[in-house]
C-alpha cells in the first residue's frame, strides 16, 4: 500500500502540509480535491521523492521515500503524470515512452519498442507512435505521458491535474483512458477539478484545505448532504466548481 502518515512540509514561514495521513490500498481509486493552494501538488511530489518531508513518513509498498537507498524502489512502484506533459521533444512517441523502461528497469531495447508500442495502442496512439511531440495535439501528448508512466507497469498511478491543459474534447479523450483504467483495477491517486468525473471513478474521495487533510470518505457519503456537505469549505468548494 500506499501510506502517507502525519506529513508536513514547510516552505519558508508557510505550512504546506500540516499532518497528512492517507493510506491507498492496491486496486482503489481515490481523488483529492481542494481549491489551488491546498498542497495537492506538494503532497504529489513528495510522494515521488521531489520533495524533501519536514514530518512524517511516506512508504510506498514499504519502501520509505526519504530514505536515499529506498527512493529508487518506491519510483519504481509509483508512476506520476503531470499537468504538463514534459516529454522530450526530440524524441518520438515510442522514443519516449521506452526510455525509463531501457534507463531504470534495464530491459533490453527491443523488449522495451515491443512494450511502448503496446501500450501507445492502448491509449489509442498507434498509429501515432513514430510522431514526435510537435506533431501530436495536447491530448494526444498527455496521452504518451500516461503511456510513459503506465510502460513501467507502477503498482500507483499518480495523477495531478493531467486533464488542466486541455481542451473539453481533449480532456475527454484522456479521462476515457482513465476511467479504462480505473475499471481494469489500476490503482490510482488522482488530483482533479474534474468533479463529476471523480464522482464517477473513485471509491474515495479526499479533501484538502490548507495542507490538512479535512475529509477522506468513500464517494457517496463525500457527496451527501450528512457527509463531506456537511463541511462547509467542501460546501463551498463543490458550489463554486457548477
Ligand atoms: P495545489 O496543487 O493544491 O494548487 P500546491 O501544492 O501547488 O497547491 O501549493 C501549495 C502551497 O505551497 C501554495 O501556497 C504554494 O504557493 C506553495 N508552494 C508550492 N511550491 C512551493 C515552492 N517550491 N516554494 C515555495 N512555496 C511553494
Ligand atoms: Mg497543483
Amino acid at each position: 500500500m500506499l501510506a502517507i502518515e502525519k506529513v508536513r512540509k514547510v516552505f519558508g514561514a508557510t505550512t504546506v502540509l500540516d499532518g497528512v495521513e492517507l493510506v491507498v490500498e492496491p486496486g482503489e481509486v481515490v481523488s483529492i480535491l481542494g481549491s489551488s493552494g491546498s498542497g495537492k501538488s506538494t503532497l504529489i511530489r513528495c510522494i515521488n521523492g521531489l520533495e524533501r518531508l519536514d514530518g512524517g513518513r511516506i512508504t510506498v509498498d514499504g519502501f520509505n521515500v526519504s530514505k536515499p537507498r529506498e527512493l529508487a524502489e518506491a519510483r519504481k512502484r509509483s508512476g506520476t503524470v503531470f499537468q504538463l506533459f514534459n516529454l522530450y521533444p526530440h524524441m518520438t512517441a515510442v522514443g519516449n515512452v521506452m526510455l525509463a523502461p531501457v534507463e531504470v528497469l534495464k530491459l533490453p531495447k527491443k523488449e522495451a519498442e515491443a512494450r511502448a508500442r503496446r501500450i501507445l495502442d492502448s491509449v489509442g496512439l498507434g498509429p501515432r507512435a513514430d510522431a514526435y511531440p510537435a506533431q501530436l495535439s495536447g491530448g494526444q501528448r498527455q496521452r504518451v505521458g500516461l503511456a510513459r508512466a503506465l510502460a513501467m507497469e507502477p503498482r500507483y498511478l499518480l495523477l495531478d491535474e493531467v486533464t488542466s491543459a486541455l481542451d473539453p474534447e481533449m480532456t475527454a479523450e484522456v479521462l476515457g483512458i482513465l476511467a479504462e483504467l480505473a475499471r481494469s483495477g489500476t490503482t490510482m491517486l488522482f488530483v482533479t477539478h474534474e468533479i463529476e468525473f471523480a464522482r464517477r471513478i473513485s471509491n474515495r474521495i479526499v479533501f484538502l484545505d490548507g495542507g490538512r487533510l479535512v475529509v477522506d470518505l468513500p464517494t457517496a457519503a463525500f457527496f451527501s448532504a450528512a457527509g463531506g456537505m456537511a463541511h462547509p469549505r467542501i460546501a463551498q468548494f463543490l458550489s463554486k466548481m457548477q
